[in-house]
């Protein structure tokens, strides 16, 4: 039977690097894309793994969408919701606007994905659900109010949801990464990462592939008794 596995946010950064873990794995991967064309396809050329069109902050657009990804393709075994945007500012300049984006993009978007296919799971009795959190949903971050609030919320989602669903063998995780090389870090000044660094007890930052090794771990048969869990890749900069 083919092994499905959905990432969203997957043809960049983090989730390119799941993407490609577990097609190596031997999963079919479909990675979900927002609105970058050139890295979907340049994803789609070198992996061979299909790449959807989706805004996952759209309830109706993700239940539509993971029906035509199991009927396409197969069963969905495995959902890495790792789509994630940030938009900072200090709180008492922070738009609505800007907290409203935030807060859908990263936490209201496992909601949305994560009810489309639940019952699917369950009622296989198989599933593996993983979400992608942050070191600034743990240890909150300044700036970054709507970020840290919307991490946050994952920890907590992550951990009710593998409650409910731990009885029917369908696990749900959370990984917090610390800072890795991607395009949202390299959106940080030079000045303020190497101050980052400085905090980093690896002095480094981050590889995709680092985080990406976490996710197959936990969507393999060997993480059968892995729920609930936060798993944190930092490098030692915040430890729980
Ligand atoms: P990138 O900015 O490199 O990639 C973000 C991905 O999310 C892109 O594929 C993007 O699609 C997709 N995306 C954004 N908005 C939507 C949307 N509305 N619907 C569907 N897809 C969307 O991010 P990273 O790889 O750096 O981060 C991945 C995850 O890891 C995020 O959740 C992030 O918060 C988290 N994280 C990252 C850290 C880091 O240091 N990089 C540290 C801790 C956590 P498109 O390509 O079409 O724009």
């Amino acid at each position: 039977m083919t092994k499905v596995a959905v990432v969203t946010g997957g043809t960049r950064g983090i989730g390119k690097a799941i993407s490609k873990e577990l097609k190596n794995d031997g999963y079919l991967v479909v990675a979900i894309y927002h609105g970058n064309e050139e890295a979907a396809q340049k994803f789609r050329d070198e992996t061979g793994c299909s790449a959807i069109k989706l805004d996952v902050t759209d309830f109706a657009k993700c239940q539509a969408v993971i029906e035509k990804i199991e009927s396409d393709f197969g069963n969905i075994g495995v959902l890495v919701n790792n789509a994630g945007v940030t938009r900072d500012g200090v709180l008492h300049k922070m738009s609505e606007e800007s907290w409203d984006y935030v807060l859908q993009t990263n936490l209201t978007s496992c909601f949305n994905m994560c009810r489309a296919i639940i019952l699917k799971m369950r009622e296989r009795k198989f599933g593996r659900i993983v979400n992608i959190s942050s070191i600034n949903g743990q240890k909150g971050q300044f700036g970054q109010v709507n970020y840290s609030a919307a991490k946050a919320g994952m920890i907590g989602f992550t951990k009710a949801l593998a409650l409910e669903s731990a009885a029917k063998n369908v696990t749900v995780n959370v990984v917090c990464p610390g800072y890795i090389e991607t395009d949202m870090t390299a959106a940080i000044s030079k000045e303020v990462l190497n101050s980052i660094i400085r905090q980093i007890p690896e002095m480094r930052m981050g590889k995709p592939d680092e985080i990406a090794a976490i996710v197959s771990f936990l969507a393999s048969d060997k993480a059968a008794f892995v729920t609930g869990a936060t798993i944190s890749a930092n490098g030692g900069q915040y430890m729980v």
